[in-house]
């Protein structure tokens, strides 16, 4: 994955992003009635890991790294969880994203606990050699934890299947040599990576649209769909809506965006992008800037760059009825509470993009069994699970009277606390 930012919210000076992950966790215990036991165990990472250690440079030099590895709850089954390489790297932000790894595992039922890790490094810096040997030398330090039964790491920000079979031989090399591909998932199809990876997030997506779709008797073969940010994420949904009938009429990315009412040719708009690196100048399309777009008039819009573009200032002025959050966090708890309101439906992230993790989870089985399954069977899994996870939190937000983000939150919540109530109490 090549996401820019993944911070699902950010923290207010005062409080952290840890902080912020508790104060939602607190919103939805509250909904479930979640008793003070659970509540302290839960809102609480199991362990915390921080390294530090040396990389000789190309120059012969030697620079010492901080890296992290957090597991939040292992009560359901293995962590699992991305690295990171960003300079901004905080042990707080790494437990938080730990945390919401949990929920995002338990809302579509991954037999998963939530863990994740990171290094404080701007890997732009550094060639290719050096970018392995911090891979490696990372790789032994978190290796008390990382296994394919116990914690399976994934690409996040900054990090790629390279680096992913860095990981996984480094880890295989520990253990006699023989190939351990279960031990990471985003790995080069090569190793032991599954079908269906690369498109797997915008794929979910699409099949959550689907899903509300039916639930709002909205018709996508005449729907309109505006798409912020045309990566992996939302290239491919906007291609898969398009293929559903879809009229997609706005995309963009971090140069501007583009749109045409009468709907863009998304095929076109993808050849245009590999020729000229960026959606903006496609002939037969107006520009608009990035928040325009987000007010573009459309049924369906799927945020899918950044965390918080829509906030309390222009949430009241979105003129979709449905919003799918592809990227992680782009809309506040301000904004949330103004959508539900007005009747907006809203698709949050832990939900609606955890076809990537889902089809992590493939990748995961397939690499234990040695035994893989074709693009068209990863598929059919994802739109099983995702379709499944969407009727879970509509009952639960119709039974709670909450909107989508808290319903999938309090699902989520309730099937941990209820694997960790019958699990016990070690010892
Ligand atoms: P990506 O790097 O492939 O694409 C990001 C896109 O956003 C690019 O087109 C970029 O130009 C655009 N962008 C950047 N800044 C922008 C801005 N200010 N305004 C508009 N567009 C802007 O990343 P991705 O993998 O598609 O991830 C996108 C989002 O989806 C992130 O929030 C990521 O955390 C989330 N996500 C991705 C996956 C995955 O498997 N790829 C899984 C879960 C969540």
């Amino acid at each position: 994955m090549t996401a820019t930012v993944t911070l699902p919210i950010r923290p207010k000076p005062e409080r952290t992003l840890f902080d912020v992950a508790v104060e939602q966790f607190n919103i939805a215990a509250d909904v479930i009635g979640l008793d003070d036991d659970l509540r302290r165990i839960l809102s609480e990472c199991k362990r915390e890991l921080i390294v530090h250690f040396p990389v000789e440079m190309d120059d012969g030099s030697v620079q010492v790294f901080t890296g992290y590895r957090v597991h939040h709850n292992l009560a359901a089954g293995p962590g699992k969880g991305g690295i990171r390489y960003h300079p901004d790297v905080t042990l707080d932000e790494v437990k938080a994203l730990a945390m919401w790894m949990t929920w995002k595992c338990a809302v579509v039922g991954l037999p998963y606990g939530g863990a994740k890790g990171g290094v404080k490094v701007d890997p732009k810096q550094l060639s290719q050699n050096e970018l392995q040997n911090l891979t490696r030398r990372y790789t032994t330090e978190i290796s008390a934890l990382i296994g394919p039964y116990s914690d399976i790491p994934a690409p996040d920000v900054n990090t790629n299947p390279q680096i992913m079979a860095w990981i996984m031989d480094t880890y295989s090399m520990h253990h006699g040599g023989v190939a351990v591909p279960a031990v990471v998932t985003g790995k080069p199809i090569q190793l032991g990576g599954s079908e269906g990876r690369n498109e797997a997030t915008g794929r979910g997506v699409v099949f959550a649209i689907e899903e509300a779709a039916k639930v709002m008797g909205l018709d996508l073969t005449s729907a309109t769909a505006v798409v912020q940010g045309f990566g992996n994420a939302g290239s491919t949904v906007a291609r898969l809506l398009t293929e559903l009938g879809c009229r997609v009429v706005g995309v963009s990315d971090s140069h501007g965006g583009i749109w045409n009412s009468r709907g863009l040719d998304i095929a076109a708009v993808l050849e245009h992008k590999r020729r000229t690196g960026s959606v903006i100048n496609f002939p037969d399309a107006e520009a608009v800037s990035n928040e325009e777009l987000l007010e573009l008039p459309c049924d369906i819009l799927v945020p899918a760059a950044l965390e918080n573009q829509i906030t309390e200032e222009n949430a009241s002025r979105i003129k979709a009825r449905l919003i799918a959050e592809a990227a992680n966090g782009p809309t506040t708890p301000e904004a949330d509470q103004i959508l539900y309101d007005r009747g907006v439906v809203l698709l949050p992230d832990i939900y609606a993009n955890a076809g990537g993790v889902t089809v992590s989870y493939f990748e995961w089985v397939q690499s234990l069994q040695h035994f893989y399954w074709t693009e068209q069977e990863v598929n059919d899994r994802l739109k099983a699970i995702m379709t499944r996870s969407f009727r879970a939190i509509h009952a639960m937000a119709e039974r709670y009277h909450v909107h989508m983000r808290t319903a999938a939150l309090a699902l989520a919540i309730q099937r941990v606390a209820e694997i960790t109530r019958l699990r016990g109490i070690y010892p």
